[in-house]
């Protein structure tokens, strides 16, 4: 996603609307129950315009008023929460070995969701599977009278910064690939924000969208599954992904780490997915193409070959997030992706080298926090209607 705010003219009064509103949506996320007061006093903005500007998003269904409240003796005021009883955002993940789709509230809350556990063949025919998961869920009682704000679909490759055009996924064989343009042909609902974005990115961006409270300066998601992806957020109000010349951004799992190491997908040698990715495990352990992975492997943990396997994989998980801290310096680490289905074989190997490789810069500033994500299921179709939100946000 671009960058929200970049002002076509200087003075462009539906711009600085745009801002206000998306400044004061943006405040009763992070902090819920504040009053129109303690919203101007925050934001800077004259109570006035708060009252405004609150006034038109309640009637439009995005904020709600809660219990009446006094604060330093002036007023009472009404709470203020984002209203998770009227909009729906839709968000998909087309992974290597699946499809998901979701329906989440402007809390972030999941209300209903759709899941194809097939791999997807040509980018049309999976557009055209995941039209018919689409209209499953739009049927759903939890939310078919609701009116949508759009739909944001999850790749697992890099998108287009400019256009959203996926422009490669390695482990699915998808090249340039105008994948809203397929799905728009399936389905008859134009309505609404559409977005693509890469799937570490939309998880990224969802885990820190919704944190309650002042977010840390940055997070990166470390997505480990059949490929290895990164995407890194910031910005408290307006989180802002970078994202590079070409969409490259986060593209960890191809960065070499042995010279002349072993052929990747991606037609290069010693890359990050050729030490740890989900393919790279399933051709060396021989687990078919469609056997779950984790309960394959888990399946087989008394076996020393898959144990020490896993060990090695965890190692360059470790290794990889030694690299992105060194990097990026990321506040909070996130580990997410099917891979944590597998748990300690490959976590602690990962956690543990990651910890015993810090150098004397890091070692002696307080640990980066980490947190794994062992069921990352739904989380970048979750981050996918996040990014549809936050787009919705300055549209409304
Ligand atoms: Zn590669």
């Amino acid at each position: 996603m671009p960058n929200h705010f970049t002002p076509h003219a200087a003075g462009d009064l539906n711009y600085l609307k745009s801002l206000n509103r998306s400044t004061i949506l943006s405040t009763v996320r992070r902090y819920p129950g504040l009053s129109r007061a303690d919203i101007a006093l925050r934001t800077g903005l004259t109570k006035a315009t708060v009252g405004s500007v609150v006034n038109a998003l309640s009637d439009s269904g995005w904020l709600r008023e809660g219990e009446l409240h006094a604060r330093g003796g002036g007023r009472p005021g009404r709470s203020l929460y984002l209203d998770g009883e009227h909009h729906v955002m839709l968000g998909a993940e087309v992974g290597v070995k699946g499809l998901r789709v979701v329906a989440c509230n402007l809390q972030g809350e999941l209300l209903a969701s759709q899941r194809l556990d097939d791999s997807p063949t040509t980018p049309a025919q999976t557009a055209a599977v995941l039209a018919r998961l689409i209209e499953a869920l739009r049927g759903d009682p939890a939310i078919a009278t609701r009116p949508c704000l759009g739909l944001g679909v999850a790749l697992p490759g890099p998108v287009a910064p400019q256009a959203p055009i996926l422009r490669l996924a390695p482990n699915l064989g998808w090249v340039d690939v105008d994948f809203l343009a397929l799905l728009r042909a399936e389905l008859d609902w134009p309505a609404g924000v559409w977005l693509l974005d890469n799937e570490a990115n939309a998880a990224a961006f969802g885990e820190f969208y919704f944190i309650e409270g002042a977010p840390p300066e940055s997070i990166a998601y470390l997505s480990a599954g059949s490929g290895i992806g990164c995407g890194v957020v910031s910005g408290e109000h307006f989180p802002v992904i970078p994202r590079g010349h070409q969409g490259l951004v986060g593209e960890i799992g191809h960065t070499v780490l042995v010279a002349e190491g072993a052929r990747c997908h991606c037609g290069n040698h010693g890359c990050a997915e050729t030490l740890v990715s989900g393919w790279m495990l399933r051709e060396s352990l021989g687990v078919e193409a469609d056997a779950s992975l984790s309960a394959s492997l888990l399946a087989r943990l008394d076996e020393p070959e898959v144990r020490a396997a896993l060990a090695r994989a965890g190692r360059a998980l470790g290794l990889l997030m030694l690299n992105l801290h060194h990097t990026l310096n990321p506040s909070m680490l996130i580990l997410g992706g099917s891979l944590m289905r597998l748990g300690e074989p490959l976590v602690a190997p990962a956690l543990a080298y990651f910890d015993a490789h810090q150098n004397d810069l890091l070692r002696q500033t307080q640990r980066v926090p980490v947190k794994v994500v062992e069921d990352s299921t739904f989380t970048a179709a979750r981050g996918a209607a996040a990014q549809v939100m936050a787009r919705a946000a300055i549209e409304v």
